[in-house]
This record gives structure tokens, sequence and C-alpha cells, in this order.
């Protein structure tokens, strides 16, 4: 049996198997630098961060009285 892979993750610093890495081709390893479960959390708080910033994109809407914000305005300010 080989002993498998392990790799140091970026985010909470534990050694863990290389199947706890999503692959990433960019990667010189091929996997990337954080571990799934850190990768998960941080998704989690981009996800919420484009969120509070759609939310306030549409504030403006209404304030500005410049009517309904389209699908396309919230893409363009999330996509920033
Ligand atoms: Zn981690």
């Amino acid at each position: 049996m080989h002993k498998p892979q392990t790799k140091q993750c970026n985010g909470c610093s534990v050694e863990k198997p290389l199947t706890h890495f999503y692959g990433d081709k960019t990667q010189k390893d091929g996997h990337m630098r954080k571990c799934k479960e850190c990768q998960r959390t941080y998704d989690q708080q981009r996800a919420g961060t484009l969120r509070r910033k759609a939310r306030l994109a549409t504030k403006d809407a209404n304030r500005n009285h410049a009517g309904t914000l389209s699908f396309y305005d919230v893409a363009f300010v999330i996509s920033d």
C-alpha cells in the first residue's frame, strides 16, 4: 500500500490527503492550495459579499427612482 500523498492546506494549515483538495490545473501539483472545507467556507463568504453588493445596488436604484433593476444590472454589479 502506498502512503497517500498529503498536502498542507493554505487555509487551515492542516496536512490532509490530496483527495481533500479540489483539482486545479493552474497549480503546480494539480490541486488547489486550500482544502475542500476551507474552499467551501471561502466560497460561502464570497457569495455572501456578492449578495450584499446586489442588495445595495437594488437599494440605490430604489432611492434614485431609477426604476427596476434588471437582471443584467445585477449581473454587472456582482461580476466585479
Ligand atoms: Zn483547510
